[in-house]
């Protein structure tokens, strides 16, 4: 009944898969991430719903290739009015898995000069990591709940999605920002 002969394990939900069990001409896997596991750690990502990944698996020798896609819903602040929003975000995800030792380094000290390669110990490799990483490389640096967004007036702090102000100069003085409004 197990959809997914490579984890075994249906209830963990995790995205750990058995190299062994791996076969020689690859396999394809689909998985759904819950959200509560991108909310652990040092930079937590908020999510409105699950993370699918979508992939083939195939072995290169001890190492493993993934090919795969994903796609989450970000639960973001805009930078510029601080309204709460969602936005959709989908990449690729690749990457190849090298035994960590064979590579004669430790699991802790990726190879820097390959971004894209994980190193695994044992017989498992673990599709959280390079998941979490495209995830986090799909947030934005400075959202925006809208292309156009106007933030807040500086002067006088309204929404300015929601509402005009009559703050048109750094001085703030009304009389001079009404007369200036005359000028252009
Ligand atoms: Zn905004
Ligand atoms: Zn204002």
């Amino acid at each position: 009944m197990s959809h997914d002969p490579l984890t075994g394990q249906e209830s963990s939900g995790g995205l750990t898969v058995k190299v062994p069990l791996i076969p020689e001409e690859g396999t394809a896997g689909e998985w759904t991430v819950d959200p509560a596991r991108f909310a652990e750690g040092a930079h937590p990502i908020a999510l409105t719903g699950p993370v699918s990944l979508a992939g083939s698996l195939y072995k290169a020798g001890s190492a493993v290739n993934f090919q795969g896609r994903m796609a989450a819903t970000l639960a973001l602040e805009c930078s510029r009015c601080l309204a709460p929003f969602t936005l959709p975000v989908e990449g690729e995800v690749n990457t190849v898995f090298l035994p960590a030792e064979e590579e004669g380094v430790k699991a802790e000290e990726p190879d820097a000069e390959s971004i894209d390669a994980q190193l695994y110990e044992g017989d498992e490799i673990d599709l959280f990591i390079p998941l979490r990483d495209q995830v986090a490389l799909a947030i934005p640096m400075r959202p925006l709940c809208r292309e156009d967004c106007k933030g807040f007036c500086p002067q006088c702090g309204v929404n300015l999605n929601e509402k005009s102000c009559a703050c048109v100069t750094p001085t703030g003085d009304p009389r001079l920002a009404a007369l200036k409004k005359f000028i252009r």
